[in-house]
């Protein structure tokens, strides 16, 4: 499998957020091939940018684009409170007070150097797509993992993928006990429709690709 540049690798491993290494390969590798398509690749759930860093990297391989859609308010289990809770993330004026991973984002991305091959849009994942006309080389689903969000990012971004494109799910986990169901859900539903093929998994990350030109 090709492995990315050894500085790409640092920064990826340096960066916040919750992609380990091999499930990350797993995705440059998705990626690389997507790319050959010559559309862009596009990213719900951007966090802190880390998993966007391996995006960015096989599209500037390519020529292409990288996408990455957040509202960068942090999902439910990010909010305080919660097992996923980040303090540093929280914006220091007491008049907001939220959870902002913007700022983190635009620092990752510039310290590898991979500014120019991504495009960030600020704002909920469904909103986005309902504005989207272009055809995509890869839809890659991290982003809310309640069945609300992950259905809508499934229904919402799927119909742009191009025959050929490669759908990836994080954090399927088929066995309840380690972990939510909602992205298994949407793996087995894209499965299901005969849209689908699956082409390897990695840990909790599937790669499945579009068969045909359906809806
Ligand atoms: N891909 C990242 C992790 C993403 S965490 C990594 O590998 O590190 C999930 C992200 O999805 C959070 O930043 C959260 O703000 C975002 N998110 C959750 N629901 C969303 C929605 N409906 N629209 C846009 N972003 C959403
Ligand atoms: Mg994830």
């Amino acid at each position: 499998m090709r492995k990315p540049r050894t500085g790409i690798l640092a920064a990826f491993e340096s960066a916040k957020g919750f992609m380990p290494l091999d499930e990350g390969l797993a995705l440059y590798a998705a990626a690389g091939e997507a790319a050959g398509l010559g559309l862009p690749l596009l990213e719900v759930g951007t966090y802190c940018g880390r998993s966007t860093i391996l995006l960015a990297e096989a599209a500037r391989e390519a020529g292409i684009v990288a996408v990455t859609v957040d509202h960068h308010r942090g999902s439910e289990e990010q909010q305080p409170g919660w097992e996923y809770h980040d303090p540093s993330l929280v914006d220091p004026d007491p008049e907001v007070a939220r959870m902002d991973t913007l700022p983190c984002f635009r620092r990752t991305l510039y310290k590898a150097g991979l500014e120019e091959h991504v495009i960030a849009l600020v704002g909920r994942s469904p909103q986005i797509a309902a504005l989207w006309g272009t055809p995509l080389g890869l839809v890659f689903i991290d982003g809310g993992h309640t069945d609300e969000h992950a259905c809508a990012d499934y229904q919402s971004w799927t119909p742009h993928l191009a025959p050929g494109g490669l759908l990836v799910i994080h954090d399927v986990f088929p066995d309840p006990a380690d972990g939510g169901q909602a992205p298994y859900r949407i793996y087995r539903r894209a499965l299901e429709s005969g849209s689908f093929t699956e082409l390897s998994a990695t840990r909790s990350l599937r790669v499945l690709c579009r068969l045909d030109g359906s809806r």
